[in-house]
């Protein structure tokens, strides 16, 4: 399979092997290892081998492949930290957080007690969701 990478991109070099990781999967299309500043404990992120820098742009395979790297990973970790819960997140842009401009879905593990990552949340009105909804689909 050709490779393509990015010379500037830390997983990039994760997935080259000129930098260190605390690899915990590997497969022929994906890598796992743990995220160094951790949100919690166990906190695990999925890559694609070959560079693409958003969740949007992935092709199908690709898409499939590190879906299914995320679910076993999940698995291990409740499995081997029993984890009681699992938030699984992709930061699509700069804006919604990403740091590493190559995809990858992080695997928080949850315990009873910690925080729900999702707070603050308001009832929508009905009239703003049908103008949405008309944005996106219509046209
Ligand atoms: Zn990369």
């Amino acid at each position: 399979m050709d490779l393509h990478h990015d010379p500037s991109c830390p997983f990039c070099l994760i997935e080259e092997g000129k930098a260190p990781a605390f690899l915990i999967h590997n497969d022929a299309r994906t890598m796992s290892f743990l995220d160094i500043r951790p949100f919690a404990e166990g906190h695990t992120l999925v890559i694609p081998r070959i560079h693409i820098e958003l969740f949007s742009d992935l092709d199908h395979d690709t898409l499939a492949s590190l879906f299914i790297a995320a679910s076993e990973v999940a698995r291990l970790l409740k499995r081997r930290l029993g984890v009681d819960g699992i938030n699984v997140l992709v930061n699509e842009g700069k804006v919604a957080g990403q740091v590493v401009p190559h995809v990858h879905i992080h695997l928080i593990p949850r315990k009873p007690g910690n925080e729900p990552i999702f707070t603050e949340r308001v009832q929508a009105e009905e009239s703003t969701l049908e103008d949405l909804r008309q944005k996106i689909t219509v046209g």
